[in-house]
C-alpha cells in the first residue's frame, strides 16, 4: 500500500479567481489533511475537499474546480492537473465522494422499492377496482364458466346429494336473502359437486357458487351454517372479487384487454390463474362483512360460522393424520416427494375456496363478537 499522505505534498501551478473580481491570480495548490490550500502573492485560501466541486476528468482541455464558498481555481494543463490529483491522493477522496453518492443511490433504491410496494399494495388494488368497474358483467360470467369447466375437469364429480336436499339448501339461502334490498343481491346460481378436495365452497365470477357434498355432510345438512357460507361466497360475487383478483394478477394484460377490447387471450389464461390465486385479506373481510349482514337480517346467529370453522379445522387435522398414516403404511407407494406434493396440492388447491383460508383469531372474533 502506498502512503496516502506523502511528506511533501505535491504542488500544482494554477490560476485563482476570487469570485468577486475578474482578476486572475497565479497560485500554487496543494492538498494536506483533506484540505485544499491555495496560496500566491496575495492569496491564502483553504477549502475542505468536500467543499470543492472537482471537475469531471475529461480527455482534453483545462480543469476548473469551483469552491462552494466562492472562488475558482483553473489549470490550463489538464494532464498536469490529473497527475497532481493522483499524486495528492485525490483518488481516495473521490472514493469518499463515491461513497456519499452510494448513500444517495441506496436511498434512491429504497425509495423506489417503497414506491413499488406502495403501488402493489394500494395503487394496484385501486386500479383493479377501477378496471373492474368499467368491465361489463358478461366478462365475469364468461370467466366463471371457463373456470367452472376447469374445476369440474380436475376436481369434481356429479353431486350425490338428493335433489330435494339441494333444493332445500337453495330455498333456505333465498329465504335469508329475501331480507336484503333486491339491488344488493347479485345474480347467483348454486351448484353441488362431489369433490376430491373435501368440504368446501367457492364462488366463481358471474355468480355461480359451488358447494361440495362433503361440506353439506360435515355440518349434517344444517342450512343455517350453509347459509352463512353461501352469504360469505355471495359477498365475493357482489364485490366482483374474482375478476378483481385476476385483473390485479394480470394487470397489464387486463389493461390491454380493456383498452383493446380483446379479452380472448386473457380469458384463456384465467382459469389456471383462478386455481392458484388467493383472495386478499381485504377481500375476505368484505365477504365476511357481507355474510354478517345477511345472517343478521335473517336472524341467524353469526356464530354458526365459528362452529363451521371448528369443524373444518378438525377435518383438516383428520385428513393430515390419514395422509401421514397412509404414507407410513405404504412407504413403497410411489415417489414420496410426489406423494407429499399430491397431498399438499389437494390441500392448497383452489385458494379462493372457503376452506382454503382457515379462520384466524380475527375472523373468529368477528363472528363471535357479534353474537354477544
Ligand atoms: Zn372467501
Amino acid at each position: 500500500m502506498q502512503d496516502p499522505q506523502p511528506r511533501t505534498p505535491p504542488t500544482l501551478k494554477a490560476t485563482y479567481f476570487d469570485g468577486r473580481s475578474a482578476q486572475a491570480r497565479p497560485v500554487e495548490l496543494h492538498i494536506a489533511d483533506g484540505v485544499l490550500h491555495i496560496y500566491g502573492a496575495d492569496v491564502a485560501v483553504t477549502a475542505k475537499l468536500r467543499e470543492v466541486q472537482w471537475p469531471e476528468r475529461t480527455r482534453h482541455g483545462k480543469r476548473m474546480a469551483q469552491l462552494t464558498a466562492g472562488g475558482l481555481v483553473q489549470c490550463d494543463d489538464g494532464d498536469a492537473w490529473d497527475a497532481w490529483c493522483r499524486a495528492s491522493g485525490l483518488g481516495e477522496s473521490s472514493v469518499v465522494v463515491l461513497q456519499q453518492s452510494w448513500r444517495w443511490v441506496a436511498a434512491a433504491v429504497v425509495a423506489f422499492v417503497a414506491l413499488l410496494v406502495g403501488f402493489q399494495q394500494w395503487g394496484l388494488p385501486l386500479a383493479a377496482r377501477a378496471i373492474v368497474a368499467m368491465t361489463p358483467h358478461s366478462v365475469d360470467a364468461s370467466l366463471g364458466a371457463s373456470s367452472l369447466k376447469a374445476i369440474d375437469d380436475t376436481f369434481m364429480a356429479p353431486s350425490a346429494l338428493p335433489p330435494e336436499q339441494q333444493a332445500s339448501i337453495r330455498q333456505a339461502f333465498a329465504q335469508a336473502l329475501s331480507a336484503q334490498a333486491p339491488e344488493r343481491v347479485p345474480q347467483w346460481t348454486l351448484v353441488f359437486r362431489k369433490s376430491k378436495i373435501g368440504p368446501n365452497a367457492l364462488a366463481l365470477p358471474g355468480g355461480t357458487i359451488l358447494m361440495t357434498d362433503e361440506l353439506v355432510q360435515l355440518v349434517d345438512g344444517d342450512t343455517r351454517v350453509l347459509t352463512a357460507v353461501l352469504a360469505h361466497e355471495l359477498g365475493h360475487v357482489q364485490q366482483r372479487h374474482g375478476l378483481r383478483m385476476v385483473v390485479q394478477a394480470s394487470a397489464l394484460g387486463a389493461v390491454a384487454g380493456v383498452v383493446l377490447g380483446d379479452f380472448s387471450t386473457l380469458l384463456a389464461a384465467l382459469p389456471a390463474l383462478m386455481g392458484q390465486a388467493h383472495y386478499s385479506r381485504a377481500a375476505e373481510r368484505e365477504a365476511d362483512a357481507h355474510a354478517m349482514e345477511v345472517l343478521t337480517a335473517a336472524h341467524i346467529q353469526p356464530k354458526v360460522m365459528v362452529t363451521l370453522f371448528d369443524k373444518l379445522k378438525a377435518q383438516r387435522e383428520t385428513d393430515r393424520e390419514k395422509a401421514l398414516k397412509a404414507d407410513k403404511a405404504d412407504p413403497q407407494d410411489g415417489d414420496k416427494a410426489a406423494r407429499a406434493k399430491r397431498i399438499g396440492t389437494a390441500i392448497s388447491w383452489l385458494g379462493i375456496a372457503f376452506a382454503s383460508h382457515p379462520a384466524d383469531a380475527e375472523r373468529v372474533a368477528f363472528f363471535q363478537g357479534a353474537a354477544q
